[in-house]
């Protein structure tokens, strides 16, 4: 009796220190250092500028157009995550668009209804004057947080809309296929509630156009085939998170249905950060718990290198010209 009593300590005092190891340990990213963007003046009438804001919160304006994607910043902690429920965190939110420097926004756009992309995006127009751009999902979170029905775009199948000069068009596309909180969200959804309850709902590549450039953001690495054949985009902002976790037919089919697809020269990979920490720290890569950045930038690296397509690494907050140098 002693002896299994003995057995099971161990094997509990074993499987907390691979845990703990896990959640804590972490691929560096001074190794991506060398590939960051050069801070971009704030550009003439006609230049784009993009900020990266974590995840796939992505900022992308001209001279009078200002268009955001996802718009997540609250990034509640793990525990919180796991355990307790979710909502939006207005001082937070409020903190985090002061600090890009948002104060009007003509459209946020959600690239599907998880927590990670879209529990925010209702608060966020709400303070910025824009409409809520998405899927019936997405519609559903912003209803539940009180967003008047005129404020919202609900998109189905592809759909373009012109904001400015900025012409946005979502196509559907599909998820990183890791199969949680999938289905649709099919009532208005009033937080707080569990981040398994905001279920995907449909996911969406989006095509930013503007004039003769153009930039996709692909959220999740996830893709349908052929959806992209035929549209063009000089820069993908490309879902980088789980790839390295997927085989290499996985990797090659994704790669050729978002980057080929669209004949881009540059790639800049997003969704790698750990979203349970504030925006007030250093970004870091997720634990080896939930994800391996490292192998999933082997996968990029060498094919970039293999097309001759340029690499750049976000720099939070920057604002950065996409087509720099290209
Ligand atoms: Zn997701």
């Amino acid at each position: 009796m002693k002896k299994i009593l003995l057995l099971a300590l161990t094997l509990v005092v074993v499987a907390t220190a691979w845990l703990g190891y896990k959640l804590h340990s972490r691929p560096s990213l001074d190794r991506y250092a060398s590939l960051t963007f050069a801070p971009a003046s704030e550009g003439g009438a006609g230049d784009l500028r993009v900020s990266f804001l974590g995840v796939s919160t992505l900022l992308l304006r001209d001279a009078t157009t200002a268009v955001l994607i996802d718009g997540f910043f609250s990034r509640p902690g793990i525990v919180a995550t796991a355990v307790a429920k979710l909502g939006p965190d207005a001082p937070r939110i409020r903190a985090a668009l002061a600090k890009a420097g948002i104060e009007r926004l003509d459209a946020v756009v959600t690239v599907h209804s998880h927590y990670d992309h879209a529990m925010d995006t209702p608060a966020v127009a709400a303070l910025t004057g824009a409409v809520v751009v998405g899927s019936p999902s997405t519609a559903n979170i912003a209803r539940g947080q009180g967003l008047a029905e005129d404020r919202l775009r609900v998109v189905t199948a592809t759909q373009s809309m012109q904001f400015g000069d900025l012409r946005v068009t979502l196509i559907p596309s599909h998820h990183f296929p890791h199969g949680q909180a999938m289905g649709e969200i099919t009532a208005p959804l009033v937080p707080p509630v569990g981040a398994l309850d905001y279920l995907e709902g449909g996911s969406f590549s989006v095509l930013v156009e503007r004039g003769t450039k153009a930039v996709l953001v692909q959220g999740s690495a996830g893709f349908v085939e052929g959806a992209l054949a035929g549209r063009h985009a000089d820069v993908v902002y490309l879902g980088v998170g789980l790839l390295g976790s997927k085989d290499e037919a996985y990797r090659d089919a994704y790669w050729r249905e978002t980057v080929t697809a669209v004949g881009a020269r540059r790639v800049v990979p997003v969704h790698w950060d750990d979203f349970t920490r504030s925006l007030d720290e250093p970004l870091v890569a997720l634990p080896y718990l939930f994800d391996d950045l490292d192998a999933s930038m082997d996968f990029v690296l060498a094919r970039a290198a293999r097309e001759g397509v340029d690499i750049r690494w976000p720099v939070l907050w920057q604002n950065s010209d996409p087509f720099d140098g290209l």
